[in-house]
C-alpha cells in the first residue's frame, strides 16, 4: 500500500486508523453476521452507532442539553436553503457577513426565503481579509447573524466572534469543524458538511439551540423540517448510515488524540509550518491573505507566475503529494490541512517547497 499525502479540500484526507477499521469491519460487522451498512437503521448494532456519534458530538464539543445534534442528507447547501426556510418564511430579516464564495451561496438561498441584509462584504478586498468582529453592527431585529467561520476558498478564517447581543449566530463550521474550540452559547445554529473535518460526504451535522428550534416553522415538508429531524433524533427517515458510522470513528479517533484542545494545537501547528516557508522565500511564495485571518485549515499561496504555479502543483503531485491547486475560481496554490493531516505531511510540502524555491527563486 502507499498512500499520498493528499491535501485536498474535500472530499480530504481521514484518519488512517478509522480507514483501516472500517476495511476490517466492513463485510462484518462486530460478529453480527452482516454489514453495518447492510443492517436496518433501527436494529441493535447501528442504533449503537447512532448513539455513540451523537453523545460522542456532545462530548467533544462540550454541549449544553439545551442543544440537539442532527445528522442529515444533503450537505452543507441543503442548510443554505434549510436554514431560511425553517426561520425566515414569510420575509424575515437576518443579518449576513459575505466573506467568500460560501457564504456568498448561502446569501443566495437565504435571499429567496428571508430578507437578509449585508452587514459586511469583503468584495472589494477580493475576499482576502475579515473585519474586526467588533465593528459589525448585528440589528437587533435579524432573527440570526450569518458567519462562515472559514473561507475554504478564500482561506480566510474568523479568529474571534462578534457580539450579536441578543441576536443568534448561525454559522457554517464546515471545513474547520472539530479543529478548534468555540464559546457554544454564543451560537444558535451551527452546521458543517461532513467530509472536511469530519468523515465522508454526503451529510451534515446541525447543531441547533432549543429556542430556534422552536421558531421553526412548521408548515415545511417533512425532511426540511429540524423540527421533524430533532423530534426522532435523526431517525425520521433513513439516516446516512455509513457517514454516520465513520464519523462517530473521527469522533472517538478525536477524543483519544486530545479532542479539540488537541486537534487546534496541531492545526496551528501544521499552518504555522507553511506560512513560515512561504514568509521564508517571500518574493517568490507569497500569501495573498491578510496575516491576521489566515486559516489553519486551507492555506492558499502564489508563485510568480501562473506557469510556475503548474510545475509546482506537477512536481509535488509526482512526489506523492496531491490536491494542491487552488480553487478554479481563483488559481494559485492550496493546502488543505485538515485534522487527519499528518504533520509528516506537512514537513514533505514545506521541504519541498523550500526545494523548489531555491531551484526557481
Ligand atoms: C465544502 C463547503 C460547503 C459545501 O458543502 P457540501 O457538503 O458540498 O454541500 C459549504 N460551506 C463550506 C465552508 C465548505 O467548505
Amino acid at each position: 500500500m502507499s498512500r499520498i499525502f493528499n491535501f485536498s479540500a474535500g472530499p480530504s484526507t481521514l484518519p488512517l486508523p478509522v480507514l483501516e477499521r472500517v476495511r476490517d469491519e466492513m463485510v462484518e460487522y462486530q460478529g453480527s453476521g452482516l454489514s453495518l451498512i447492510e443492517a436496518s437503521h433501527r436494529g441493535p448494532e447501528y442504533s449503537k452507532v447512532h448513539e455513540t456519534a451523537g453523545v460522542l458530538m456532545r462530548e467533544l464539543l462540550g454541549l449544553p442539553a439545551n442543544y440537539k445534534v442532527l445528522f442529515l442528507q444533503g450537505g452543507a447547501t441543503l442548510q443554505f436553503g434549510m436554514i431560511p426556510l425553517n426561520l425566515l418564511g414569510g420575509g424575515k430579516p437576518c443579518d449576513f457577513t459575505v466573506t467568500g464564495t460560501w457564504a456568498k451561496k448561502a446569501l443566495a438561498d437565504a435571499k429567496k426565503i428571508g430578507k437578509p441584509r449585508v452587514i459586511y462584504d469583503g468584495a472589494a478586498e477580493s475576499f482576502m481579509t475579515l473585519p474586526d468582529p467588533a465593528t459589525l453592527k448585528v440589528d437587533p431585529a435579524a432573527v440570526y447573524l450569518h458567519l462562515t467561520s472559514n473561507e475554504t476558498i478564500g482561506g480566510v478564517q474568523w479568529q474571534g466572534w462578534p457580539d450579536a447581543g441578543a441576536v443568534p449566530i448561525v454559522c457554517d463550521m464546515s471545513s474547520d469543524f472539530l479543529s478548534r474550540s468555540f464559546p457554544v452559547e454564543k451560537f444558535g445554529l451551527i452546521y458543517a458538511g461532513a467530509q472536511k473535518n469530519l468523515g465522508p460526504a454526503g451529510m451534515a451535522v446541525v447543531i441547533i439551540r432549543d429556542d430556534l428550534l422552536e421558531k421553526c416553522s412548521d408548515d415545511l415538508p417533512a425532511y426540511l423540517s429540524y423540527k421533524v429531524h430533532a423530534a426522532e433524533d435523526s431517525l425520521y427517515n433513513t439516516p446516512p448510515v455509513f457517514p454516520i458510522w465513520v464519523s462517530a470513528l473521527v469522533l472517538e479517533h478525536v477524543k483519544a488524540h486530545g479532542g479539540l484542545a488537541g486537534a487546534e494545537k496541531l492545526a496551528t501547528r501544521r499552518s504555522q509550518m507553511l506560512y513560515d516557508m512561504i514568509a521564508k522565500h517571500a518574493g517568490f511564495y507569497r500569501c495573498p491573505v491578510a496575516a491576521h485571518c489566515r486559516s489553519k485549515m486551507n492555506v492558499v499561496w502564489r508563485l510568480p507566475s501562473e506557469e510556475l504555479e503548474g510545475q509546482f502543483i506537477k512536481e509535488a503531485k509526482a512526489a506523492g503529494m496531491s490536491g494542491l491547486k487552488g480553487h478554479r475560481s481563483v488559481g494559485g496554490c492550496r493546502a488543505s490541512i485538515y485534522n487527519a493531516m499528518p504533520v509528516e505531511g506537512v514537513q514533505a510540502l514545506t521541504d519541498f517547497m523550500d526545494v523548489f524555491a531555491r531551484a526557481h527563486g
